[in-house]
């Protein structure tokens, strides 16, 4: 029950850090110069080790370890230390700071790591019998507090790696959907995929790590989702284990059988059951990929700009328009800190697919933003930030190592509200983050956009105080309730998990608290399934 020798050879993410441990780099010198300038000489903050992460006492008694090897097999139940810290929490800024700082007191007792559905449900079901609370465990990139559980009154906890459930299971061509399990990784998706001439479109930031069933669990939006959709719009059919049995959903395209419980599932962030496969809808893999950026003189412009072209139907596949701050620190080229792209603010449009339908789709987006006042800056900066886009999240580790803290918090309104929301959110970060030596800077950026509204997504950088954890929480929260306050959501997109539990409430009220209780209590009777989540 130690290290697994057929554990499946998925590059790991570095357990303290985001991303690719040989992508790590410290911050070029002359962004330090400039975070310098802006908080004061950097502090060299250190990572706890690796081996000196401190774990609770394992809580699962060897009988009951002893039931799980005989489901899984030997090889496919980890308790060893290192497999344990992996598998705590997931990539938030106080998630890594706690890490950073050897607190690895969510740690599960155990992994499990399930070869298919049939053995997933077998799991799932030996935990609400034994009353072992279990964690869907994809990607592991959750910034919700999505996978930290709740661990009293329990017999132990685990977490359900789906690593292994890694296939394409069936493409029908004809429909134009795949059938995928749900712990494939974003890369591996689209590489399945493109064997069959199909691409399913989905690049969240966390693209690189996070999986499938992560993206369902979690209502996940891609950076195409003007073009492609959400994720939740690509799902056509899910597969979940439940303790109470499977549940099969998606028929048919769409249907009038009563409410659609594909929407129960989605976002329903392990607390309902594991998502085993999803089926999706695919396109055809773009022949051509054409991005550009445009500069508008300041963000209400710009908004309004992209108001005109989704209420017109002629949103190109990617769109986003960054605010002034942003803009200043160029986000074209977001590990060049600094630039000369400074003024006004930016908006990067995206056009995929064939050739013809690129050049007509540009051409009439082109002839609405130069109407609404927009300059093209050219084909160049839309190149870089296509080509940079997942590499932003280096930049956070970069900046904690320095004793500078980042953090970013997203939510979405109706367009009539969007300056209110983005005004409120903006001077409640400002607040909770000044003190006697200065304030944050916050950025921010239109990041989804809709017929009817948008998603504003945050970058906040301050000096850290302390561990940062007591100063990001009143942050956090502050910003929170000034969403609540201004009407709109407390996630467009990074789910519930723990983080959000309280603003949820509050946002569908005691009779929608209700609702998600009374499923949760029938499909999970012994409260096993990721306690603590969602659910109010
Ligand atoms: C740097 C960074 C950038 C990000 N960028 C984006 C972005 O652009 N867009 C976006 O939408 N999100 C983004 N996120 C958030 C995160 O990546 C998403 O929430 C993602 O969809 C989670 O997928 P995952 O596989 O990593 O799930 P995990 O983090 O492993 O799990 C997330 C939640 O879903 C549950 N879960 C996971 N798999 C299953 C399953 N098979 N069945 C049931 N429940 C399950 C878990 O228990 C947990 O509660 C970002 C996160 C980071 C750290």
């Amino acid at each position: 029950m130690t290290t697994s020798p057929d554990m499946p050879q998925v590059p790991d993410m570095h357990w303290a850090r985001w991303g690719d441990p040989e992508a790590a780099q410290p911050l070029a010198a002359s962004a330090r110069g400039l975070v310098e300038l802006a908080f004061g000489p950097a502090v060299e903050r250190a990572t706890t080790p690796l081996p000196d992460v401190r774990l609770p006492e394992p809580a699962l008694d060897p009988a009951l370890l002893g039931e799980l090897v005989d489901l899984l097999g030997t090889d496919h139940v980890r308790t060893d230390h290192e497999a344990r810290v992996r598998h705590t929490r997931g990539k938030s800024t106080p998630d890594l700071l706690r890490m950073r700082q050897g607190d690895g007191s969510d740690a599960p007792d155990a992994v499990v790591l399930p070869a298919d559905h049939a053995e997933v449900a077998a799991v799932v079901s030996w935990c609400g019998e034994r009353r072992v609370a279990v964690v869907p465990f994809g990607g592991g990139t959750s910034v919700v507090g999505g996978l930290a559980a709740r661990r009293d009154g329990y017999a132990g906890v685990v977490a359900l790696d789906l690593r292994r459930l890694d296939r394409l299971v069936s493409v029908d061509p004809v429909s134009m959907t795949a059938v995928l399990e749900a712990g494939v990784r974003g890369p591996r998706a689209e590489e399945l995929l493109a064997e069959h001439g199909l691409t399913l479109g989905h690049f969240p930031q966390s693209f690189e790590y996070a999986s499938i069933g992560g993206f369902a669990a979690t209502r996940s939006s891609g950076q195409a989702s003007a073009g492609y959709g959400r994720f939740d719009q690509l799902v056509v059919g899910l597969t979940v284990a439940t303790p109470i049995g499977t549940l099969e959903l998606g028929s048919a395209p769409a249907n009038a059988a009563g409410p659609d419980l594909r929407e129960l599932v989605l976002g329903s962030e392990g607390a309902f059951g594991v998502i085993t496969s999803v089926t999706v809808r695919v396109r055809a893999v773009p022949e051509q990929k054409v991005y550009e950026t445009w500069r508008f003189a300041s963000f209400g412009d710009g908004a309004a700009a992209l108001r005109d072209l989704v209420q017109h139907d002629c949103a190109p596949t990617v769109l986003r328009l960054s605010d002034e701050n942003e803009t200043a620190l160029n986000l074209a080229k977001p590990d060049e800190v600094g630039g000369d792209s400074a003024g006004g603010c930016l908006v990067v449009t995206g056009f995929e697919g064939t050739p013809d339908d690129v050049a007509r789709r540009r051409a009439t987006v082109s002839a609405r933003l130069e109407k609404a006042g927009g300059t093209s800056l050219g084909a160049e900066d839309g190149a870089a930030w296509a080509a940079g886009r997942f590499h932003g999240p280096y930049l956070r580790d970069a900046m904690l190592d320095i004793g500078v803290l980042v953090e970013t918090l997203e939510t979405a309104t109706f367009w009539s509200n969007l300056p209110r929301l983005y005004a409120a959110v903006a001077d409640a970060l400002t607040t909770a983050l000044t003190d006697e030596q200065g304030g944050p800077i916050v950025l921010c950026h239109v990041s989804h956009v809709y017929e009817t509204g948008a998603s504003l997504y945050f970058t906040v950088a301050a000096k850290q105080d302390g561990d940062g954890l007591a100063q990001w929480a009143t942050a956090k929260g502050a910003a929170s309730d000034a969403m609540i306050a201004a009407g709109a959501t407390i996630t467009h997109h990074h789910a519930v998990g723990r983080d959000h539990k309280p603003w949820l409430a509050r946002e569908i009220g005691p009779v929608g608290v209700e609702m998600l209780r009374a499923v949760k209590e029938r499909v999970d009777p012994f409260g096993v399934l990721n306690p603590g989540a969602l659910v109010p």
